[in-house]
């Protein structure tokens, strides 16, 4: 019972961390957050909160370009897509999800049961584009 009420207090921090962050963060940031407010927290149950939380839909996970997973709070819809930036992981969201319109086609096509399906756009943000000229990759 103690067990219970413990995670689910944990799983509250990492949610409200989750919730109030600008962008999505990776699981050693959220660690970091979490243990300014409960010090006792261990990395490992903050990774096992946020493999529950994936599972049960409530938040959205992503992989860096150096295959790092990120988190974010699901929000209003099931996913999110993001576009990142490759030098500071900046993470901005796609205004609007791109493959709804197939993901729907596809449906009525009958051949594929779709659940899920991941979208990211790797670049430079804004600040890091002018380091980064189209030319010099
Ligand atoms: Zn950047
Ligand atoms: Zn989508």
């Amino acid at each position: 019972m103690l067990e219970k009420t413990r995670f689910t207090k944990q799983k509250q921090v990492i949610m409200g961390i989750l919730r109030q962050a600008d962008s999505p963060l990776t699981p050693s940031e959220i660690y970091e957050q979490a243990r300014a407010q409960q010090p006792s927290i261990a990395k490992s149950t903050v990774y096992r909160n946020l493999e529950s939380m994936q599972e049960r839909g409530e938040v959205v996970r992503g992989i860096l370009e150096n295959g790092e997973s990120f988190f974010a709070a699901a929000g209003e819809h099931a996913h999110r897509h993001y576009m990142i930036c490759k030098d500071c992981n900046k993470m901005q969201d796609l205004p609007e999800c791109p493959v709804e319109k197939l993901e729907k086609e596809i449906a009525e096509a009958g051949d594929f049961l779709v659940t899920d399906h991941v979208v990211q756009i790797y670049g430079y943000c804004r600040d890091c584009a002018k380091k980064h000229r189209p030319l010099d990759t």
